[in-house]
C-alpha cells in the first residue's frame, strides 16, 4: 500500500469514529483537525452496549446545563458526551468498572487512568471489596503482618503508650494492611468521563473514587450521576493520640475525592453509610472508631464544581472544601475551590456540609434535616478566606440544635446569608451565631454568583428536594 492509500485508509477510520460517536450531538461534530497517528488494531467498532434512542432519555449523554453553577463556566462540563462508540461501557462489577476507566484494560497498565472521552453505565450493585473473581473480601482478608484491632488497641492504649504519635510494629502492620485494601477499593478516574447509574438502583459499595490530577496537570470534565454510593469504609483506621483533647480515630477514604481537577458535575446521587454506619461502630479509648473520612471532599486546587440534587445521609464529616489553612495546598487553593451546591438533601449529617476554606461557594436551595442527631456539630464551616454565598436554604431541626450552631467559625471572617428558613420561620442564623460567640463573622461577600439557573423561593425547597434529590428512574 502506498503512502496516499494508507493516509486515505486512516482518514476513513477517523471518519468512522466520528460517525460512530455514542451520543447524538446537537450540532454536527467537526472533522478532526489532526488525524490519528496509529490505526486501531480492529477495524469495526462494536455497537454501543446501550443504544440511545430518540424517545428515551439517556443520562450518559447529558451535559451540564448552561449556567448551572460553577462547573458551567467557560466551555462547561460534558463528561464523556463526545465518546466514540467503543468508549461506551456497561459495567457490573469492580473489574469491569476499572477496565472501563482504562480503555478496557484490566489490570490497568498504570495508575494513570484514561482521559479518552468515555461513558460508563453502572448496572446493579458493584462491590469494591472483592477479588478479581468477585469473591467478597473482608477486613480480615486484608490484614497483614499480624494486625488485629485487639493487638493494635493493646499496643497503643493511652494508659500504657501515652499520648505520643503511634509508631512501631503494629502501626507498620496497620499501614501495610491498609495498603492491601487500598489496592482493591481505590478507583481512579480520568478526564472526559461520565459515570452514570442505569435505572434508579445502581449502587457502588465500599469504593473510594479518587479523582486526582497533579498540580501541573489537572484533570478536567467529569460527570458522576445517578448512583448510590455506600460505605466507603476503611478497615484500618489510625489512632492519633494528638488529634484533639482526647485523640481520634482517622480513616482514609471518601466516597469521592476531587483533587487537582476542574469542571466536575456530581448530580442525583445518594451517599450513605449502611453496613458501616457510625451507629454500629465500636468505641476504643472512649473515642468513636471512625471508619470513614469525608463523603465528597474537594481539596488541592480542585475548581469549578457543581454538586446538585444529591442525598447525603448518615455521615459525619461530609464535605470538606479546602484541606489546610496554610502551606503548599493553601497557596494552590487560593482563587480555586469554586463550588456550587444546590438542591441537595443533607440528612443526619454531622458536620462539614460544607466546611470551606478559600473558595467562592454558592449554597442555595438545599434542605438540611437535623433531627434526632446527637452528634451534630455544625452545617456551614466558615474557614480561612472562605467566601460562602448562601441563599434560600431550609433547615428542619429539633430542639437539640441551637440556631447559633448552624454556622461554625473556623477562622473565617465573612459570609453572605439570605433567605434561611428554620422550622417554618425566617431566621437570621448569622445574627444567632454572632450573638452567641465573641468572635464575630461579618455579613458580607465580595462576590455575587452569576452562574445560576434559578434560585427558588425557600418555601418550596422541602418538597422540591424531597421529591427530586437522589437517583432518578430512567
Ligand atoms: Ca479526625
Ligand atoms: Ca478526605
Amino acid at each position: 500500500m502506498n503512502h496516499a492509500l494508507i493516509c486515505r485508509a486512516m482518514f476513513g477510520l477517523a471518519l468512522a469514529a466520528v460517525l460512530l460517536a455514542a451520543c447524538v450531538q446537537a450540532t454536527p461534530a467537526p472533522a478532526p483537525t489532526v488525524a490519528p497517528t496509529t490505526a486501531p488494531p480492529v477495524a469495526p467498532t462494536p455497537a454501543p452496549t446501550v443504544a440511545p434512542t430518540a424517545a428515551k432519555r439517556d443520562l450518559g449523554c447529558e451535559k451540564l446545563a448552561a449556567n448551572d453553577g460553577w462547573a458551567a463556566q467557560g466551555d462547561g462540563t460534558s463528561g464523556g458526551a463526545a465518546a466514540a462508540a467503543d468508549q461506551v461501557y456497561t459495567v457490573r462489577n469492580r473489574k469491569e468498572l476499572i477496565a472501563a476507566l482504562n480503555d478496557g484494560k484490566y489490570p490497568p497498565p498504570s495508575t494513570t487512568p484514561s482521559n479518552a472521552a468515555k461513558i460508563v453505565y453502572v448496572d446493579g450493585t458493584i462491590d469494591a471489596n472483592v477479588d478479581d473473581n468477585n469473591k467478597p473480601l473482608t477486613c480480615q482478608d486484608y490484614a497483614r503482618d499480624g494486625y488485629t484491632i485487639q493487638a493494635y488497641v493493646t499496643a497503643f492504649d493511652p494508659a500504657t503508650w501515652g499520648r505520643k504519635a503511634v509508631t512501631g510494629t503494629l502501626e507498620t502492620a496497620r499501614v501495610n494492611s491498609q495498603r492491601v485494601q487500598d489496592e482493591r477499593v481505590r478507583i481512579r478516574v480520568g478526564s472526559n468521563t461520565t459515570i452514570v447509574g442505569l435505572g434508579q438502583k445502581a449502587t457502588i459499595r465500599g469504593a473510594w473514587f479518587d479523582v486526582r490530577g497533579t498540580a501541573t496537570a489537572a484533570l478536567s470534565n467529569i460527570i458522576i450521576r445517578n448512583i448510590t454510593f455506600q460505605d466507603a469504609s476503611d478497615c484500618f483506621p489510625q489512632w492519633d493520640p494528638t488529634d484533639g483533647a482526647e485523640g481520634n480515630w482517622n480513616s482514609l477514604y471518601d466516597a469521592i475525592s476531587l483533587r487537582y481537577v476542574d469542571h466536575v458535575w456530581v448530580d442525583h446521587n445518594t451517599f450513605e453509610d449502611r453496613d458501616t454506619a457510625d451507629s454500629k461502630a465500636p468505641t476504643y479509648f472512649g473515642r468513636h472508631f471512625e471508619m470513614h473520612d469525608g463523603t465528597l471532599d474537594i481539596t488541592n486546587a480542585a475548581d469549578l464544581v457543581t454538586v446538585s440534587w444529591n442525598r447525603f445521609q448518615n455521615h459525619d464529616k461530609t464535605m470538606l472544601i479546602g484541606s489546610s489553612d496554610t502551606g503548599a495546598t493553601a497557596t494552590g487553593d487560593r482563587g480555586k475551590l469554586r463550588v456550587t451546591l444546590h438542591h441537595n438533601l443533607f440528612d443526619n449529617t454531622g458536620q462539614r456540609t460544607p466546611r470551606v476554606r478559600f473558595g467562592q461557594v454558592h449554597i442555595y436551595n438545599n434542605y438540611y434535616k437535623i433531627v434526632n442527631n446527637p452528634t451534630f456539630g455544625y452545617s456551614w464551616g466558615v474557614g480561612v478566606e472562605s467566601q460562602i454565598y448562601a441563599e434560600n436554604n431550609y433547615f428542619k431541626t429539633d430542639d437539640k440544635v441551637a440556631l447559633a450552631k448552624i454556622i461554625g467559625n473556623y477562622k473565617g471572617t465573612a459570609i453572605h446569608v439570605a433567605g434561611t428558613r428554620v422550622n417554618d420561620k425566617d431566621v437570621d442564623i448569622l445574627a444567632a451565631h454572632n450573638a452567641a460567640n465573641d468572635t464575630k463573622i461579618a455579613a458580607k461577600a465580595d462576590w455575587k454568583p452569576v452562574l445560576v439557573v434559578k434560585v427558588e423561593p425557600v418555601e418550596s425547597v422541602i418538597s422540591t428536594v424531597e421529591s427530586g434529590a437522589g437517583p432518578i428512574n430512567w
